[in-house]
């Protein structure tokens, strides 16, 4: 064991250096996961599938790091198996439906659309937020499935209260990583704006950061269909990402979301709010638009609204709401 921990030292210290690639530098991190012979299994694939799920518990808890394999490990991923065999019917099953949370002009107060948010009723386990199933999603390809049902509700929603009569509202629409890099993508959110008989220009999609900055070159070459197309753009949690600047300006895009750390933090840490107005006008400049997420209290709204930031989303306006609800209060 003290052998293996030198070397997973001696790796881990390895990725601290950038890699140079094409001209930049290019931080890469590492997490490993070890398990031992004859302690956690006797065979080569007993005992790769067990490193495996130590790794992931490494990446979860940050990553840069190195796990050993332990039994409680082991207990959480058939937890998360279980799950996620459940989660491949969910669909079917009428488990998942959306919440939208309103998006609010600041200055005029009048909302301008409404953020589509899954959520998913377990028959058993009742409700499962998405942080705990997307990421299973994501691992197990199903959120391309998912992903798709995502984009029909939500357009379909939105033809119909345009129908009713609120047309002036927009949805947006989170897209995961590997969503974003699913071959037919464009086409896809093509085929349902036929098909709902939505316009493109009142559909927005959410990117993170971190997501653009993977093969920013691909990034590219989508967004501007998209933009092509009159969907917009945000960026996603911006600000928790490791996103070039050079390449912000290159990215067809049209908005920036601020994530909610900054906005949480910002009566009582200075650096918040130098980061956040710092985003706003760094935005401003750009041209693009800027929203604050998770905007809580009357006082976090005054310093954005001082600040020229222009949308809010946020518990002190609205928490996400069921579309029944959403109706009720917002398009009466
Ligand atoms: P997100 O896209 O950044 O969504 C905003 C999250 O912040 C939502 O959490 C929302 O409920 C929460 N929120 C909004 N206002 C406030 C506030 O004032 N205070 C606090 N404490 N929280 C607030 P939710 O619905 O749990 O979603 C979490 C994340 O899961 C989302 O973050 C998004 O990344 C992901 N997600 C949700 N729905 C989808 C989906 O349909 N597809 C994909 N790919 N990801 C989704
Ligand atoms: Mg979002
Ligand atoms: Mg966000």
């Amino acid at each position: 064991v003290q052998d293996v921990i030198k070397i997973a030292n001696r790796i881990l210290h390895s990725f601290e250096e950038p890699f140079l690639l094409e001209g930049y530098e290019l931080y890469v991190n590492a997490s490993l996961g070890i398990s031992i012979y004859p302690l956690d299994g006797n065979d080569a694939e007993d005992l790769m599938k067990k490193a495996n799920v130590s790794m992931h518990w490494g990446k979860e808890k940050g990553g840069s790091t190195y796990k050993f394999y332990t039994a409680a490990m082991d207990k959480r991923a058939s937890a998360e198996l279980v799950l996620e065999n459940d989660l491949f019917k969910a669909i079917e099953k009428n488990e998942l439906y959306l919440c939208y949370q309103p998006q609010i002009d600041i200055f005029s107060k009048n909302m301008i659309g409404a953020e589509a948010l899954v959520r998913w009723k377990h028959p058993k386990l009742g409700e499962i937020p998405p942080s705990k199933f997307i990421p299973l999603a994501e691992r197990s390809g199903f959120i391309i499935r998912l992903g798709e049902w995502v984009l029909r509700k939500a357009c379909e929603q939105l033809k119909r209260w345009h129908q009713n009569g609120f047309s002036g509202i927009k949805v947006a629409v989170n897209l995961s990583t590997l969503q974003f890099r699913q071959k037919n993508l464009v086409n896809m959110v093509m085929e349902i704006l036929k098909e709902t008989g939505l316009k493109p220009v009142h559909l927005e999609m959410e990117i993170t950061e971190s997501s653009a900055m993977q093969d920013p070159d691909f990034t590219i070459a989508i967004l501007k269909k998209f933009t092509e197309m009159g969907i917009e753009i945000a960026i996603d949690d911006f600000g928790t990402g490791y996103s070039s600047l050079a390449y912000l300006k290159r990215f067809p895009l049209q908005k920036l979301k601020i994530d909610r750390s900054f906005i949480q933090d910002l009566n009582h840490k200075e650096e918040s709010q130098a980061i956040v107005s710092a985003i706003i006008a760094m935005s401003r400049n750009l041209g693009l638009k800027v929203l604050a997420e998770g905007v809580e209290t009357k006082q976090q709204f005054d310093y954005l609204k001082q600040q020229g930031c222009e949308q809010i989303q946020g518990y002190f306006f609205s928490p996400p709401l069921w579309a029944e609800k959403f109706e009720q209060i917002f398009l009466k």
